[in-house]
């Protein structure tokens, strides 16, 4: 990772671990799998991690200290997320809130569920759960809003629309969808999936209009293992998980009040400087996107495009004739964090559901690259990309010209 970002507070890049079998240079470029934890996360969560600490449904003074630390953070993501407090549930993760919403609406209210067909898995899984209908996406990655039109039916119970994608980082048209549902389906709720989202985007807007909202700290650099679902009060919803009945009755466990300290403060410090950092990350992304194109001009930008914003972290390609897989091997190599698609946990590379929904055949989406940067991400990082992946590029493909002819062909 190169110098810190300008306009952080208390700017100061972790330190990276020796692993010992460390590249002279390291460009982390996947912020959209996970991000460093900012500085002002840590050091909000040290004392939670040292001496301080209690469970927060207790009565007694140490009890109260934790609840008085989990209530502040409630007040300070709902300040920025733009709901009330009351409307805050925490979570272990966006997995755990986009499960609340899709599973947890449609067991307070069967009925027909609508998603876009290029959601996370995290909500693609559950809608498929529970008999689930996808709605096309075009060529761009942008929901199409007349197959939304088509689809809507006065008894669809919830339709989930990510606020941008975590592949290509098209944002989406949330507005828009929301409005169609209120004609067509005035009974739907609305979910969106902010964990991509929230750390560059205003949500305001966004969030006035929806029902549910999951967000995730670890997109934002806070600590991973916390999130949570804004639910509006009068939104049909049931639990996930039954137990004491902490968050509202909506979500039981012991609150995890170091994550949740670290998460509200990652979220205010992005929110104090989404701006300069969505401006100085844009500009980083575009340099490297154009050096790229430039240097392997058949590549594919993937999404997005002609007055479609995308995520300024975000920057998606496909190189035709090259392994993804073996790509990002040769880039590991070198020092080069990227991804061909989401993380998954099995480490695997399957073809991805939105480049197949956005028309994207699978020999171009074989050559899928996710290089996602963040606010951590410096001018070395991009330089550094530069130099390398071009490069790596070329050997794939000078090996692949030297293989020989599969038998039986002329
Ligand atoms: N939704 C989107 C769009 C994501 O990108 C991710 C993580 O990659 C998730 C949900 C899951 O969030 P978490 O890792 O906090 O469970």
């Amino acid at each position: 990772m190169g110098a810190p970002p300008a306009g952080c507070e208390n700017d100061r890049v972790p330190e990276q671990p020796d692993r010992g079998d460390r590249p002279a240079r390291l460009a982390y470029l996947d912020h959209a799998a996970t991000t460093p934890l900012r500085p002002a996360a840590r050091d909000a969560m040290l004392p939670w991690l040292g001496e301080r600490f209690g469970n927060p449904s207790g009565d007694h003074r140490v009890a109260r200290g934790a609840r008085q630390a989990v209530d502040e953070a409630r007040d300070v993501v709902a300040d920025v997320v733009g709901c009330r407090p009351g409307d805050v549930v925490f979570t272990s993760g966006g997995t755990e809130a986009d499960n609340m919403a899709v599973r947890g609406v449609y067991a307070a209210r069967p009925g027909p569920v609508l998603s876009s067909a290029i959601e996370h898995d995290a909500v693609r899984n559950p809608v498929d759960l529970v008999g689930g209908t996808t709605v096309a996406v075009d060529i761009r990655g942008v929901l199409d809003l007349e197959a939304l039109d088509d689809a809507l039916t006065p008894d669809v119970t919830l339709l989930a629309l990510m606020s941008a994608n975590n592949e290509v980082g098209v944002v989406q048209p949330v507005a828009d969808a929301v409005e169609l549902v209120r004609r067509r389906a005035p009974g739907a709720a609305v979910h969106t999936d902010a964990v991509q989202a929230a750390g560059w985007l205003d949500l305001r807007a966004t969030i006035a209009g929806v029902d549910l909202v999951a967000v995730s700290s670890h997109k934002v650099g806070g600590p991973q293992g916390v999130g949570a679902l804004i639910a509006k009060s009068g939104t049909p919803l049931r639990p996930l998980l039954l137990g004491g009945g902490q968050e509202r009755e909506l979500r039981s466990g012991t609150h995890n009040v170091a994550g949740i300290v670290g998460m509200a403060a990652a979220f205010h410090a992005a929110a104090a400087e989404r701006d300069a950092t969505a401006a100085r990350v844009g500009g980083l992304r575009d340099r490297l996107a154009d050096g790229l194109l430039a240097a392997i001009p058949d590549a594919v930008r993937t999404g997005g495009g002609a007055g479609v914003p995308r995520l300024p972290g975000t920057l998606h390609l496909c190189i035709p004739g090259v392994e993804s897989e073996a790509l990002l091997f040769l880039l590991d190599e070198s020092g080069i964090c990227a991804s061909a698609a989401s993380a998954c946990a099995s480490g695997a590379h399957q073809a991805s559901h939105v480049l197949a929904a956005m028309g994207v055949g699978p020999e171009l989406g074989a050559g899928a690259l996710r290089l996602s940067l963040g606010w951590s991400s410096a001018d070395a990082d991009v330089d550094h990309a530069l130099r390398v992946i071009p490069a790596a590029v070329g050997r794939l493909r000078a090996a692949q010209d030297r293989r020989p002819e599969p038998a039986g062909r002329p």
